[in-house]
């Protein structure tokens, strides 16, 4: 009988370490403490973006600015072509002066790209800042809210452990026969498939038990279940 009772106080423990553990999960910081983790991981991905747009907008100026170069020393030499005072053919003068209108087109063309490419730099950089700021606030506050969070966690781990050291010194006290047969019903009884018999009723099902019944538990006999209910009984 002593060997219900521990199962019967074994129940008891299992069914408020899930209320524990209920408790933590929808404590109100936990779930703020999860939004924000979230939120944050978001700015962080976006910061990755923009850097990552970023560097390849550098990466374009660099190859605008070399071109220009290049465009700039080929100007230069049609130039000292056309005006160096050399013998050319009007055909070949025709053609000079057409490779020098080219590449001004060209190098004006180039100079606006780079412009754009530019202000889209100086975009993305202030956009950065911004994200970085947002990103570091939040981080800051993922922090606090982790030290606030702190003492309401501590206070229901200490709980749980005490309940859980508890259930470890029953669990040595009841059979492992005894142990199995209450974790396959525990779903089929909420929880509860140990109850006691209250007066004359199930405190289960709430129906009474025959007297027949109450003789045996009184006996001290096992494995003894509610008529109604069939939940495994005890006496209070
Ligand atoms: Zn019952």
């Amino acid at each position: 009988m002593e060997e219900l009772q521990n199962l019967y106080k074994l129940q008891e423990i299992e069914l408020q370490l899930e209320k524990l553990q209920q408790t933590q999960k929808s404590l109100p910081v936990i779930a703020e403490f999860k939004k924000l983790q979230a939120e944050t991981v978001r700015a962080k991905e976006k910061l990755l973006r923009a850097k990552s747009d970023f560097a390849e907008l550098c990466k374009q100026q660099k190859r605008l600015e070399h071109s220009l170069q290049r465009n700039e020393e080929e100007q230069k030499a049609v130039h000292n072509e056309l005006y160096k005072g050399m013998n050319h053919s009007p055909k070949e003068l025709e053609q000079l002066t057409k490779k020098a209108e080219i590449l001004k087109d060209e190098q004006r063309e180039q100079e606006e790209k780079l412009l754009d490419i530019m202000e889209k730099r100086d975009e993305q950089e202030k956009n950065i800042n911004t994200i970085t700021k947002r990103y570091q606030e939040m981080r800051g506050s993922l922090l606090q809210l982790q030290k606030s969070g702190k003492a309401e966690l501590q206070e229901i781990r200490s709980q749980k452990e005490k309940l859980l050291a508890e259930r470890q010194l029953l669990l040595q006290q009841i059979s492992p026969a005894l142990i199995d047969e209450y974790r396959k019903r525990r779903k089929q009884f909420h929880g509860r498939p140990v109850v006691e018999v209250a007066g004359n009723v199930c405190s289960g099902c709430r129906v009474s038990v025959s007297s027949l019944i109450k003789s045996s538990l009184r006996q001290g006999g096992k494995n003894i279940r509610c008529e109604n209910c069939g939940r495994l009984l005890i006496m209070r």
